[in-house]
């Protein structure tokens, strides 16, 4: 089987020609790309994955088991995977060595992001996942403190981008981004500049939340 993490240009569009290497045309299995995805983003697997289902790899020898859990966020269809007998989470993009996710709206959305953030947490607790293998980087050690980092990075850029909003209410896109993310080369901006839109996203539902709450 080919399993695919998520529908993005560098992942999905490979799993057909790699299929088609082989001659027994291993089924593709992976999440539809959501309603919001980009054109380029768009993915229909062959048989769609469950959240919770086990992939059984076996032999007369061994058996392999490989949890499928839903982590939108990054983007909406996505999953990783935990290879249970080896303690190995397959993180796709949700976790990366050396970067930080993208979160591109309105496909990729914050909340949910942390939402499964927590939820890889609480997996590498509960199956003892010391290993994180990304899609991109090399592979991480000691899972759980690389996930508690990955959070408190996601937060304190989202605390820099609300504190820069509040000082300049009036500012542009371009000028938030100078300031939030000024420790980040200009490179990566446009980028980042699609970060910084889910989190002002995030920071406006918040807003009205907290609004409607405090209404008599
Ligand atoms: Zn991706």
């Amino acid at each position: 089987m080919i399993v695919c993490t998520h529908s993005h240009v560098d992942h999905a569009p490979g799993a057909r020609p790699l299929q088609a290497m082989y001659a027994h045309k291993p089924p593709i299995l992976g999440v539809p790309s959501g309603p919001l995805a980009r054109a380029s983003s768009h993915f229909v697997p062959d048989r769609e994955l469950r959240d919770g289902e086990l992939l059984v790899l076996a032999d007369d020898a061994h058996t392999h088991r490989l949890l499928v859990v839903s982590t939108p966020g990054h983007a909406s269809n996505h999953v990783c995977l935990a290879l249970l007998e080896d303690r190995l989470l397959f993180s796709g993009d949700h976790i990366l060595n050396g970067s930080t996710s993208i979160i591109d709206p309105p496909d990729g959305n914050v909340t949910a992001y942390l939402t499964s953030v927590d939820r890889m947490d609480a997996l590498c607790s509960e199956r003892e996942i010391d290993f994180i293998l990304p899609a991109h980087g090399y592979v991480l050690d000691r899972a759980r403190d690389q996930i508690a980092r990955l959070k408190a990075h996601r937060l304190a850029r989202e605390a820099k981008i609300a504190e820069e909003v509040k000082a300049l209410p009036n500012g542009s896109l371009e000028d938030w981004l100078r300031v939030a993310y000024d420790d980040v080369p200009e490179r990566l901006w446009p980028a980042a500049s699609r970060s910084l839109l889910a989190h002002l996203e995030r920071l406006d539902e918040q807003r009205h939340t907290s609004q409607a709450c405090s209404r008599p």
